[in-house]
């Protein structure tokens, strides 16, 4: 009979990926990304993050928030096989398991106290805007990092693909730099780098695709050379 566990959400992250079209398939892909993990009450307390500071890197325990369902599959296609091939979910890392639990390795980028609000900032995250956290710990090289672990069928990242600006996009990245003080060029030259879309549209030429980021709409398409970012839209202030 299978155990029930009762888990705490200690944390929250506000996440530059505002919906999970986009969010690469693991942390570190996207070294531009950004997000910060808000602890929620009552772990709320700077005196819990004593010491975290001298480690680069943590593991974040969360949960797929977006994903949550009822039946689980005992085998999933995960994208790097093109979406064909199908092996067991606890050989993947898929959204979909029997627990919706991820684990994410990031870059420590700060801790931040704002009042009683209590902020780690991470990089090169894999995590959608709002994902619940269920746990931090400090990344241990000595203990995690593995050279000589083998990567089964997923041995090296995806390769990244050529990313061209029209010229309307690059102007429409300056007048975001002016008013919100964040270059957007090479955030998007890794998201859309990553060419996030499914298999099954993967040929497709001439298709328009939008990415949320942070508050703009990235437009883009695919093309014979590449991935063209033909506009960004925001609010302007
Ligand atoms: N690194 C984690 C792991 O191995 O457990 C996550 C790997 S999973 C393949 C990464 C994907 O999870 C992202 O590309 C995104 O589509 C999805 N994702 C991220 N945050 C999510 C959330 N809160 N709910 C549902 N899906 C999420």
């Amino acid at each position: 009979m299978s155990k029930h566990f009762q888990f705490q959400q200690i944390g929250i992250v506000h996440s530059c990926y505002k919906e999970k079209f986009g969010i690469p398939r693991q942390p570190g892909l996207v070294t531009e990304s950004s997000a910060a993990i808000e602890l929620l009450p009552p772990y709320n307390r700077a005196d819990t993050l004593d010491g975290l500071e001298g480690f680069s890197h943590i593991w974040v325990h969360f949960v797929f928030h977006q994903c949550i369902q009822e039946n689980w599959k005992a085998k999933v296609r995960p994208p790097r096989l093109g979406g064909k091939k199908k092996v067991g979910v606890f050989a993947s890392r898929a959204t979909h398991r029997p627990n919706p639990i991820g684990l994410s390795v990031v870059a420590l980028n700060g801790i931040r106290i704002e009042g009683k609000r209590v902020f780690i900032d991470i990089l090169g995250i894999d995590l959608l805007d709002q994902t619940p956290v269920l746990d931090i710990k400090p990344y241990l090289p000595y203990a995690d990092s593995l050279p000589n672990a083998t990567g089964g069928f997923a041995p090296t990242p995806a390769p990244l693909k050529p990313v061209h600006f029209t010229e309307l996009a690059q102007n429409r990245i300056n007048v975001y730099k002016e008013q919100y003080h964040r270059d957007l060029r090479p955030l998007i030259e890794q998201v859309i780098g990553q060419d996030p879309r499914p298999s099954y549209l993967i040929s497709k030429l001439d298709k328009k695709h939008g990415n949320k980021l942070w508050n703009t709409n990235v437009i883009w398409t695919a093309k014979k050379d590449g991935l063209w970012i033909t506009d960004i839209e925001f609010p302007e202030e």
